[in-house]
């Protein structure tokens, strides 16, 4: 059925990556600017996953010797100083994700340029190398992303959805980003956010539920030798 199946290196069958998305309350902020301070139950909404989850996720990853990628807007990083710091002391990837998680399709080329440099500096100040991956915020990668990506030297993206494998983004100057693509299924994001003041109602399901598409999934991937990403 899949006519490209990848060579994955060493043998397995199928890859797997897991990356996480840690917006926090950077998204109450850009919904919200004029009054985020007031809407103080979804503040603690967003800020669980820096305050509390991210060493427990950390810590239950680390027990299995698997390191993970946080894509993280780096306005987070600047708030959230101590879960960057324990996601690094792990070994973890932290990733570029915007710096407000604002949505560089809607920019010029300059103004998304601008921000992306920032971000980039400021990842490297938390953690001491520059990002090597991209995440667009909201998924909303612009026609300029591959060439702004390939000038500032990153070696991919995971933003897109155009295959069920890696694939390769090429600017109009023949530079080359790996994709690592995405599907909504495989995000928390799809599963579990009921939220008023963010106007995402999903549906309260049972943890099950989530794992049922999570595993389905990975059958897929293990059947077709495919591509599993949990996001
Ligand atoms: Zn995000």
């Amino acid at each position: 059925m899949v006519e490209n199946p990848v060579p994955w290196p060493n043998g397995p069958r199928c890859a797997v990556g897991f990356s996480r998305d840690v917006d926090a309350d950077s998204v109450l902020h850009l919904a919200h600017p004029d009054d985020a301070d007031t809407r103080v139950t979804t503040m603690t909404d967003l800020r669980f996953g820096p305050e509390v989850a991210i060493a427990r996720i950390c810590g239950l990853f680390e027990s299995y010797d698997i390191r993970q990628t946080f894509f993280v807007p780096a306005w987070c990083i600047e708030e959230h100083p101590k879960a960057i710091a324990r996601m690094v002391e792990g070994g973890h990837e932290i990733g570029h994700h915007g710096y407000m998680h604002e949505r560089p399709n809607t920019f010029t080329a300059e103004r998304e340029r601008y921000w992306t440099e920032l971000s980039s500096a400021i990842i490297e100040r938390a953690c001491g190398r520059r990002p090597r991956g991209h995440r667009a915020p909201w998924a909303a990668y612009s026609k300029y992303t591959t060439t702004i990506l390939a000038d500032l030297g990153f070696l991919y993206d995971s933003s897109l959805m155009g295959e069920d494998v890696p694939y390769v983004l090429r600017d109009r100057g023949g530079r080359e980003l790996i994709e690592l693509p995405l599907q909504a299924a495989m995000d928390d994001w799809s599963h579990y956010v009921q939220n008023v003041d963010l106007d995402y109602m999903m549906a309260i399901e049972a943890p099950e539920r989530a794992k049922e598409a999570f595993l389905a999934e990975f059958e897929a991937a293990w059947t077709y030798r495919t591509f599993w990403q949990g996001t």
